[in-house]
């Protein structure tokens, strides 16, 4: 959830033409050329009817009708594809001030077959194209000396092959009432996956006895399955920035990550093929907390306002927004994040 203001508002506030292409968290936003990335959620409803209802009609309109051949649905890398000449065409016809754009091939070629199989590979590679394809845009259309480009990762993954499915645990403890169809019908504590790590709720937060009977429980579970790395208590999880309505969250362990399902086995063995066939069953996911070993992401800039050959050894997500928002000429303000200097001419 968006807490404070956004790169993009202060951007468009300052008179700035902002565009973005399938960036999360932008639906019904006022950016002036906007593809959101929300996902239908409806069967009747498609991509593109849900998008454009919350993004830019015309824009939508004209990106579909010029590389609509492109998609096939969400699959990569045709989406990528897709999103990238609807970007190169961005850059070319409506110059914005400022552009984001979300790939999603890496993601998906990873959940699918690995961390480091020959497919994530291979998407790394369109990726390492469509940046050359940028460069030159920005060159040929004499914009590149003025432009700073950004390559960033809001997340890295971890390969799994053990899914954790507490809610059925719960369900045989009494905590979780479903009926004959399976439907839950109440609950008295209940798991909520964010993949690698899972919210425990439950539904009265100031029973204690409840959140230690609950805490036992699954302490228990792990004492015998070793698939939980740590239980942060509400406080703990709070002092994160995570949900302060949780009772509990959990960390999973590497090799596993969790899933609400209510049926089959508590542990389950992924089964090899069996990731991308399974909507939710992956070989490798995120979620996890930010501190887990060798689970970094990456942040690259060059070009206008950007220092050449610095490397920065360590800086956080929320340190993004700040840095971006200086290289506009601009302040986020009340943020958690500094601005990295070091990387600032
Ligand atoms: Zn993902």
């Amino acid at each position: 959830m968006l807490g404070g203001e956004t790169l993009y508002d202060i951007a468009i506030d300052s008179g700035m033409k902002v565009a973005a292409l399938l960036w999360p968290v932008t639906a019904k936003s006022s950016i002036q050329y906007n593809m959101p990335e929300i996902f239908a959620n409806r069967p009747w409803q498609n991509q593109i009817m849900v998008s454009l209802f919350n993004g830019s009609p015309l824009f939508q309109i004209s990106l579909n009708n010029r590389f609509g051949a492109l998609r096939d649905g969400i699959k990569q890398p045709n989406l990528d594809n897709f999103t990238h000449e609807s970007l190169l065409y961005t850059i070319k016809e409506k110059k914005p001030d400022l552009i984001l754009v979300h790939y999603t091939d890496l993601d998906t070629m990873r959940h699918h077959h690995g961390f480091h199989s020959k497919e994530a590979i291979e998407a790394l590679k369109r990726h390492d194209i469509r940046l050359g394809d940028i460069i030159e845009t920005l060159k040929k259309n004499n914009i590149y000396d003025d432009s700073t480009v950004i390559v960033l990762g809001d997340h890295s993954s971890i390969d799994e092959d053990k899914i954790i499915n507490l809610n059925i645990l719960l369900k045989e403890n009494g905590y979780i009432k479903v009926d004959a169809l399976g439907n839950i019908i109440d609950y008295r504590a209940i798991v909520k996956t964010c993949d690698g790590s899972a919210y425990v709720y439950v539904k009265d937060m100031h029973n204690k006895k409840l959140v230690y009977e609950i805490r036992d429980l699954i302490d228990n579970f792990n004492k015998e399955h070793k698939c939980i790395e740590t239980v942060l208590t509400s406080d703990e999880a709070r002092g994160l920035g995570a949900d302060p309505q949780c009772a509990m969250m959990l960390e999973a362990n590497r090799g596993y990550y969790f899933l609400d399902h209510l049926e089959g086995e508590i542990i389950k063995n992924i089964e090899p093929n069996e990731a991308g066939k399974v909507p939710d069953i992956t070989n490798a996911t995120h979620g996890y907390s930010p501190f887990k070993e060798e689970y970094t992401t990456v942040f690259m800039a060059t070009g206008c306002g950007i220092k050449k050959g610095i490397a920065i050894k360590k800086m956080n997500l929320v340190d993004e927004g700040p840095t971006m928002a200086k290289l506009l000429g601009l302040e986020l303000k009340d943020v958690d994040g500094r601005v990295i200097e070091e990387i600032l001419e």
